[in-house]
């Protein structure tokens, strides 16, 4: 039966594909006790599923071998057919049936809670991420002898996979970048969460805050994701197909129309020169950012190179990593922001930044952590100067509410300085140092800020955070989240203005950077830098080459000084006829 579903427009875009359930809700299975006449066959029963999935994994293979598969998947398959015909884990249940007099599924979610918890011993952290593996292998089995096959074999190549999910952390999400996946929805999340910003850089339309999407959805059901309108279609109908198809295939029209603007340069029609430049998580992004023709990296967010592991990155691996992003740019500025880990985004390699603390959003977040752990820090600023040498790199300090806390920064900068000097290591000596301006109480004081930096970025993401109390990650007070409350509009223009008086570049590198609704009214307040996920970059490039910003400055006065919601929206949908 066909049905919607209304979420979270977080990543635009259209996919149509099969389900993939990221959750373990079919492990939770019955135990009863068995006659002892069936035992025997109950350990039948065992096997036939076994064998059953045997045959899914070699169709499975034999897909995987078909030319433009990712390699990954052929690999993941080989895999998981070698954990089936383990002993340990084809053997031991049919013992406990015969012992216990158990059902099949059950047996068999007892012997993987027992490998499990082996595997969670082990010190090696890829052998000990192979858990998941054997979970998903048990999965599969509990599957078929629930009667619920897979049929995920034969739509690999021509349909794409949609990962349906109560949650994923951002930590889940950039995993993402190494997999083909066609899109993704989940029950939480709120929109400018880690998850979702994570989503927009990987061009992967998404839908969050579902509420109960995931128990209604099965493993292959067709899903078609509407990643503009935050629409879940489950079991489509032909008619509703054919149309998604149609508009599907319009928006990949439009998107490679816009292409024609990758090398143009972004003016605006009164001949004012905007820079337009990328948030990227990971070097690898680096390619994204310059087939759009960005003007550089005005945000690195380095927090995603310390995730999904065991052990820190050292000092020279961060090294390898900036290095690599500021030769890539040859000249163009790369903003390195150091370490922002806490609330929604956590590091087991990191002491303590995932321990359960009362309210993370308020506690040792970003440059709070960073001073606390200051061998750390000073590792990530020796990578970020060392970087320097090989490009036009920029060092970026977030979350900054005290002047001391700029003050131990730059101290600190001083001493990174100081070691790299006394070990010969080269490093650009005027490296520009800029803080993020993303509480209030920053906003509010902007000018002490501005006495002692060499430039500002403003997340908005945090801002309106901050500014709000709203969480950014949580779907229940989502509706709450307005980038147009009067109390952020101002914030954001007064630090604009500030930087503008002060002769220091301002830029905005939070998610309203790139949403082109946007574009207008912050050309209006005077901004010219504006740093977004590059796969936003030419839209927001479109709107920037057909505006004038003297004509906007006097619009967007009137608008700033307006206080009821309704009529700010109507003054923002006039700046578009502009
Ligand atoms: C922001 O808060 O707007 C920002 C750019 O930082 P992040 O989204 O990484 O918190
Ligand atoms: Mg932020």
């Amino acid at each position: 039966m066909s049905f919607s579903i209304f979420g979270l427009a977080i990543s635009s875009g259209i996919a149509i594909g099969r389900a993939h359930l990221v959750s373990h809700a079919t492990l939770e299975v019955a135990q009863y006790q068995l006659r002892e006449r069936d035992v025997e066959a109950e350990v039948a029963r065992l096997e036939a599923a076994f064998a059953a999935v045997s045959g899914e994994l070699d169709a499975l293979r034999e897909e995987a071998a078909q030319p433009g598969t990712p390699a990954e998947i052929e690999a993941f398959v080989d895999l998981h057919a070698m954990i089936l015909a383990d002993p340990m884990l084809a053997e031991e249940p049919k013992i406990l049936i015969r012992e216990r007099r158990c059902n099949a599924e059950w047996a068999l979610v007892q012997q993987m809670r027992l490998l499990a918890a082996q595997f969670d011993e082990i010190d090696d952290a890829y052998l000990r991420e192979r858990k998941q593996d054997i979970v998903q292998v048990v999965e599969r089995v509990v599957k078929v002898l629930m009667g619920k096959p897979r049929k995920l074999a034969r739509r690999i190549r021509d349909e794409d996979l949609i990962i349906v999910a109560h949650d994923l952390s951002p930590a889940d999400t950039i995993q993402f970048k190494n997999l083909r996946i066609g899109g993704f929805i989940t029950d939480l999340g709120g929109a400018t969460s880690h998850t979702a910003i994570v989503a927009r850089s990987l061009k992967i339309p998404a839908v969050v805050g579902m509420h109960h999407a995931r128990p209604l959805i099965q493993d292959d059901d067709l899903l078609i994701v509407d990643g503009s309108r935050g629409v879940l279609i489950v079991d489509p109908d032909e008619r509703v197909l054919a149309e998604y198809r149609i508009r599907k295939s319009a928006l990949e029209l439009e998107r490679s129309k816009l292409k024609r603007l990758t090398t143009a340069r972004a003016n605006t029609l009164d001949e004012v020169e905007i820079s337009l430049q990328a948030n990227i998580e990971l070097p690898q992004d680096i390619d994204q950012v310059k087939t759009v023709g960005a003007d550089g990296v005005g945000l690195f967010r380095t927090e995603f190179l310390f995730m999904n592991r065991d052990e820190l990155p050292d000092e020279d691996e961060q090294f390898e990593a900036y290095r690599s992003v500021a030769k890539a740019l040859a000249g163009k500025p790369v903003t390195i922001r150091t370490l922002d880990i806490g609330a929604d985004k956590t590091s087991r390699a990191l002491r303590g930044s995932d321990r359960p603390t009362p309210n993370p959003a308020l506690g040792l977040r970003a440059i709070r952590y960073c001073l606390a752990e200051p061998q750390t820090f000073l590792a990530q600023l020796r990578a970020i100067l060392r970087a320097s040498a090989y490009g036009r790199v920029r060092l970026l300090i977030p979350m900054l509410v005290h002047v001391k806390e700029i003050e131990q920064t730059l101290a600190l900068v001083e001493y990174a300085k100081a070691q790299l000097r006394q070990a010969r290591l080269k490093f650009d000596e005027g490296i520009e140092i800029g803080g993020m301006i993303e509480v209030p109480a920053a906003a509010l004081s902007v000018g002490l800020f501005l006495k002692r930096l060499d430039f500002l970025s403003i997340g908005t993401n945090d801002l309106i955070q901050y500014t709000l109390a709203i969480d950014r990650a949580d779907e229940t007070v989502a509706h709450l989240y307005d980038p147009l409350h009067p109390a952020v509009l101002r914030l954001i223009a007064q630090t604009i203005q500030a930087g503008e008086r002060a002769g220091r570049p301002v830029s905005v590198c939070g998610e309203m950077a790139g949403e082109p609704a946007m574009t207008r009214l912050l050309l209006g307040m005077g901004l010219r830098f504006f740093s977004m996920h590059p796969a936003q970059l030419l839209e927001v490039k479109q709107q920037v080459v057909m505006a004038d910003t003297q004509l906007l400055a006097v619009k967007v006065n009137r608008l700033l000084r307006a206080d009821d919601p309704e009529r700010i929206r109507e003054l923002l949908a006039r700046l578009s006829e502009i």
